[in-house]
């Protein structure tokens, strides 16, 4: 194990990042026949809003299928200096796609972020962190620097389970294989269960005491944070129409908490600033520690 910063008078580092998607990419939307012109991809602005506010940069995860209507925006994060990484293609489960299939759409969507923004793209994050060891091995093998997908909240019923054998404990959560990078997402185990402590649903869905009971516990031994949201939870657009084969359970998992979302994150930010936390991507904490 090595201190994260010998330079730097930071030694816990949080990064923040952004699944770049839409609604309908959802897993539970994603093969029903919505009308895709309704987007809620104005929760991407709202958030950059954000970081300008506190300024602190971002790390962003981008499908492939929206980087052609997204190019202006990609390109502005992109001199900004923020970190612009691939959530690969149509947001389809990479557990759910056989291997050599999973290699071709993988580079595909690697070179088609390339291509329009003009720069290396060298970060990963599955859909659903939807991964295994022998799909991140593609990853390593697809020239990416590091990826972002391994989750040890195994409750949830499509995170994939990441076996990391072999790669070296840098610090806690992050891990490295060569000049690859595995950094893990927060969890806090509370009595042998992983709880989550990332962002997404379960910032919209916790009440605030208990994200932040969750995020002290967390960072009191901590040095090392990530927390990932979506657009459409910081959408300030209303709900899509949703016909009546979404049931209510998927209905209320969706809509639930997006108009706390930003107020939440806000806090999130203040918090870890306030316990010393210095914000920075994925990419610049991979060049300081290789
Ligand atoms: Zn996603």
């Amino acid at each position: 194990m090595t201190q994260l910063s010998t330079e730097s008078v930071y030694k816990k580092y949080a990064i923040l990042s952004m699944d770049v998607e839409d609604w309908y990419h959802l897993d539970y939307f994603i093969n029903k026949n919505f009308d895709r012109s309704y987007s809620l991809l104005d929760g991407l602005d709202r958030y950059v809003e954000l970081l300008h506010d506190f300024q602190i940069p971002s790390s962003f995860f981008i499908l492939s299928d929206l980087a052609k209507t997204l190019q202006q925006k990609m390109l502005e994060l992109s001199s900004f200096g923020f970190d612009l990484a691939c959530h690969g293609d149509d947001h389809t489960r990479p557990l759910l796609i056989p291997s050599k299939e999973f290699y071709i759409r993988t580079v595909a969507a690697k070179n088609k972020l390339e291509d329009l923004i003009g720069i290396p793209v060298t970060g990963y994050r599955a859909s659903s962190f939807s991964l295994d060891r022998e799909r991140l091995d593609i990853i390593r093998k697809a020239n990416f620097l590091y990826d972002s997908s391994k989750n040890a909240f195994s409750d949830h019923p499509l995170y994939g389970d990441i076996d990391i054998s072999g790669f070296d404990t840098v610090v806690p959560n992050i891990y490295r294989l060569g000049n690859f990078f595995e950094f893990e997402v927060s969890t806090v185990k509370i009595a042998n269960t992983n709880i989550p402590i990332s962002g997404g649903g379960y910032l919209r869905i916790f009440p605030w005491w208990l994200t932040s009971n969750l995020i002290n516990r967390y960072i009191k031994s901590a040095s090392f944070y990530v927390l990932f949201i979506h657009p459409f939870e910081l959408s300030q657009r209303a709900v899509p129409y949703l016909d009546n084969t979404v049931s209510f359970s998927t209905r209320m998992r969706f809509g639930l908490g997006r108009s706390t979302t930003q107020i939440k994150l806000r806090k999130v930010i203040s918090l870890l600033k306030r316990e010393g936390f210095y914000f920075t991507t994925f990419s610049d904490l991979r060049e300081k520690l290789k």
